[in-house]
């Protein structure tokens, strides 16, 4: 299976700004010599060899993941605002499907929904999945009138069928083993494990796992142990994560001590949080990368989920 993500920021789409755009150009020009100007050669090894926090950006974009299956069935995890840009980037699947699960609807992970261009292509159809109830309910609740977005919420969701997925409880779909359990999020957030030929992939966003409850240890066993790699919300610093404690994220210290505790492979750190610039985040996936070689012997890899990049599971 290949993952592509679409939106990783956390809480609200974040633009890069203008000063943030300045401190690039200024670190560039600090960088070069003399030496590095001589030739279009060596301008190019120059600029290959500018740290990716700088040469580019991590992405502004909220929550949202493509996943796609190896028979080439297409799973959507959230619809943040990067669903926009997938629906501009990418064609509909050629079976005109798409799988939606939602980990929860707070509004970063739904604010994308309206503007994704194959909801409104009347061949496509999207199947909806998450733990709630009254999923269409608050999905409704963006769209109630004309007042407050141009379409209304009845005349965007006819092709759309929802389900309610039990926890712990396994279910086959688009030909993987799909399985979700209740995480500790204010209003509860659900994490999804997706198995297909011997490979496990978690979806793991908006989960305060410092808090982390016991009652549902067997569920939260199914989805997550021997995975080959977690998205997982590190939204935090150490420090935010103890002052913000019950807001419902993660520091990276806690995600890397939950992926040894359950022998996860790979860890994305997702979920950045908006108000960090792409040198803070850079840095806290270093300090994650020191983190894992001190704790796991790099048993844990450590990898930051970068909007626009795919991988394959
Ligand atoms: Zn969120
Ligand atoms: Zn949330």
């Amino acid at each position: 299976m290949k993952v592509h993500f679409w939106g990783v920021r956390g809480s609200i789409p974040s633009p890069i700004t203008s000063s943030q755009i300045q401190a690039k150009i200024n670190a560039v020009v600090q960088r070069i010599t003399p030496q590095d100007l001589e030739s279009f050669d060596t301008r190019e090894k120059f600029i290959a060899g500018l740290p990716d926090w700088i040469y580019g950006t991590f992405g502004g974009n909220s929550p949202c993941v493509q996943l796609t299956t190896d028979e080439g069935k297409e799973i959507i995890l959230d619809a943040g605002s990067g669903i926009r840009v997938m629906g501009k980037s990418k064609k509909a699947p050629a079976d005109g499907h798409y799988s939606l699960f939602f980990s929860h609807f707070h509004w970063d992970h739904i604010c994308g929904l309206p503007f994704f261009d194959h909801a409104f292509n009347p061949s496509v159809e999207i199947d909806i999945y998450s733990s709630f109830e009254k999923a269409e309910e608050y999905l409704a609740l963006q769209m109630p009138s004309l007042q407050l977005f141009p379409v209304l919420w009845e005349n965007f969701s006819r092709n759309f069928k929802f389900h309610v997925l039990e926890e712990g409880k396994p279910y086959e779909i688009d030909g993987m083993t799909v399985r979700c359990v209740k995480m500790s999020h204010p209003g509860s957030s659900y994490s999804f494990s997706f198995e297909q030929n011997g490979k496990k992939f978690v979806y793991a966003t908006d989960v305060e796992l410092m808090d982390i409850q016991t009652s549902n240890q067997e569920a939260v066993n199914a989805v997550f142990k021997d995975a080959d790699a977690v998205v997982l919300d590190t939204q935090y610093t150490m420090e935010e994560a103890q002052a913000k404690e019950k807001w419902g994220h993660s520091a990276f210290c806690y995600a890397i001590d939950f992926a040894v505790s359950m022998n996860i492979k790979k860890v994305y750190l997702f979920h950045h949080e908006p108000m960090y610039d792409d040198k803070k985040i850079n840095s806290i996936l270093n300090a994650a990368k020191w983190y894992s070689t001190f704790i796991s012997h790099d048993q844990v890899k450590v990898e930051l989920a970068v909007e626009g990049v795919e991988a394959e599971i």
